[in-house]
């Protein structure tokens, strides 16, 4: 059960921070460009993160 919740954690960048960051409040969103991304907050302070899905 809990393992399924780590599996749900996404690194991000934090530029605050300037380190890899996992997200904290992770959600997935669609952006206007049809793209999909992981918008989320840095643990640490608290700065928006976003994560480009589906990069090709
Ligand atoms: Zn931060």
């Amino acid at each position: 059960m809990k393992e399924a919740k780590k599996a749900m954690a996404e690194k991000g960048y934090c530029v605050k921070c300037k380190a890899s960051k996992e997200m904290k409040d992770e959600q997935k969103v669609t952006m206007k460009n049809g793209r999909s991304a992981m918008k989320g907050k840095c643990p640490s302070c608290g700065t928006g993160m976003y994560k480009i899905l589906g990069k090709k």
